[in-house]
């Protein structure tokens, strides 16, 4: 949109400077480019995939592209006053610019090669097809400059990437337990509800909350605490599928996230959980949880949130029937308890 507004603007200069019908040629491709950019900017606004997001970046740069193709070999053909030569050389300066642009966009390195190369091929086209504004030794010096530009922008852009992907990680996963955010837990819980009751799949959730962790934190203090907290993460983690999403829903309450996955799927994983324990406090006593399971369909549920409220309901009432325990259909049915002795071995 910003193109859009700015192209424009220098069709006054255009028509004061350069002679007619020059000026008006310009005029309407200035106006052409106007007008494509300003449908690009509606047409891909609020656009959330990366590839379609590439495309109008594609897109984008294909204008200049095109508009330099257009005016460089207008510009070329005829004779011209030194201030007005001074004009014309500025649009022989858009490969530049463009290829120096493209710094402004996080990029991987092949996206950038892809998307100067396009920019670089139009300046060569434009000096091989006997067009130059300048002679053509001149070309292969830009080619040369091009191309430098080119990896200097792109090293720009990967390095800016690289930062995005960084601050997104940071931001969607908790740092001493690794899981994921709350916050990023309820997009992924909103996403997957959705695809399971679109492509007719099952879901399940459970809802895990650690045991008297007040009283680890009393006992043994607050870093033994965070270690306890990291050890059922990892336990989680070394018993769940590659597609189960761990999600750290509170202090010490995670909520394990099992998509494809039936009742006794999910029960079946609380078992495996209940082998591998959740590790040993230091005075060698076990840790254990209080687990409610929740499944899409059995449960009717309407949305994540009944899902999530469910399984809530019922690792409460494993807590209230005394802890140590998983509770899943129906809400009556306590099925695991976490093992003292084959954990302590
Ligand atoms: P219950 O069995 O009923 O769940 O008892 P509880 O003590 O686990 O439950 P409560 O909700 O009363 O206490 C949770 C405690 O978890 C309180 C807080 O000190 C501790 N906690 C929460 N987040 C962290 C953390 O990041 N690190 C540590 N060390 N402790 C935490
Ligand atoms: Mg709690
Ligand atoms: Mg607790």
């Amino acid at each position: 949109m910003v193109f859009a507004f700015l192209t424009p603007l220098w069709i006054v200069v255009d028509l004061m400077i350069l002679p007619w019908p020059l000026s008006g040629v310009l005029t309407g491709l200035r106006l052409t480019a106007t007008a494509a950019f300003a449908g690009l900017a509606c047409g891909f606004r609020n656009t959330e995939r990366v590839a379609t997001a590439l495309v109008a970046l594609a897109l984008l740069l294909s204008i200049p592209c095109l508009f330099f193709a257009i005016s460089v070999p207008s510009l070329s053909g005829i004779a011209l006053e030194p201030t007005q030569q001074v004009l014309a050389s500025g649009y022989a300066f858009l490969p530049y610019v463009m290829v120096a642009g493209l710094a402004v966009f996080p990029i991987t390195a092949v996206e950038g090669v892809l998307l100067a190369f396009p920019l670089i091929a139009s300046q060569m086209t434009v000096a091989l097809l006997g067009f130059p504004l300048e002679p053509f030794s001149y070309y292969l010096g830009a080619l040369w400059l091009l191309t430098l530009l080119a990896v200097v922008a792109t090293l720009a852009g990967m390095s800016q990437l690289h930062f995005m992907t960084q601050l997104v990680n940071q931001a969607s996963h908790d740092g001493l337990t690794k899981s994921y955010t709350r916050r990023v837990g309820e997009e992924l819980l909103d996403v997957q509800f959705n695809a399971a009751l679109r492509a007719g799949l099952t879901l399940s959730i459970a809802f895990c909350d650690l045991d008297h962790f007040k009283s680890v934190n009393d006992r043994f203090g607050h870093e033994e605490g965070d270690r306890a907290l990291k050890r059922a993460a990892e336990a989680f983690r070394s018993v769940l599928r590659r597609g189960d999403i761990i999600v750290r829903w509170g202090g010490e309450e995670f909520i394990i996230l099992m998509p494809n996955t039936s009742a006794e799927g999910a029960l079946q994983a609380m078992l495996r959980l209940r082998e591998v324990g959740l590790g040993l406090l230091p005075d060698g006593t076990v840790q254990t949880a209080s687990v409610g399971v929740a499944e899409l369909t059995a449960d009717h549920s309407r949305n994540w949130s009944d899902l999530v409220e469910t399984a809530d309901k019922r690792m409460y009432k494993a807590k209230k029937t005394g802890r140590d325990r998983v509770v899943t259909m129906g809400g009556d049915i306590v099925v695991a308890r976490f093992p003292r002795e084959a954990n302590a071995a």
